[in-house]
């Protein structure tokens, strides 16, 4: 399946690449967070992290970690932001995986999470019984 990050991939779309090698490639954000928001995208088109195989995922997470440490060696960020959006309902918007390394400074006001959900009694312990791995 064609998406814009294939496109990306093969040159027909312009980037700012970072890095690539067999599985993965890195561009920067054109819409960034913060600047120097970078993308770890693989090169197939698996669409969400279902479809990833491990080896892929865990290989996109060693490339992050570099990035991250290249961003605050270059930036001098004092933190990151790492993260996959996993299908639609959680705002992804190209179904092609990718993990967004996003540099973070002490107080720079930028917020992921703005709202959150409040358990009700006893509702904590009873979801985290029905989400325990076998
Ligand atoms: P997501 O919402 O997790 O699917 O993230 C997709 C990201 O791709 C967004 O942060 C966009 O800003 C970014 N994006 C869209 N088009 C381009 C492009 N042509 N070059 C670089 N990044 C892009």
């Amino acid at each position: 399946m064609e998406t814009l990050f294939t496109k990306i991939c093969q040159g027909v779309i312009p980037s700012t690449k970072l890095y690539e090698d067999d599985i993965c490639f890195v561009i920067l954000d054109i819409n960034p967070v913060k600047k120097g928001h970078a993308l770890v995208i693989a090169r197939e088109p698996y669409p969400n992290m279902a479809a990833c195989p491990d080896d892929v995922l865990a290989h996109m997470i060693s490339v992050a970690k570099k990035i991250d440490a290249r961003q605050r060696a270059v930036l001098g960020n004092d933190g990151s932001n790492i993260i996959i959006n996993n299908d639609p309902a959680s705002g992804q918007e190209v179904p092609h995986i990718h993990i967004h390394v996003i540099p973070r400074y002490t107080g720079d006001g930028r917020r992921h999470f703005q709202d959150h959900d409040v358990y009700a009694d006893g509702e904590m312990a009873e979801t985290g019984a029905k989400l325990k791995l076998s």
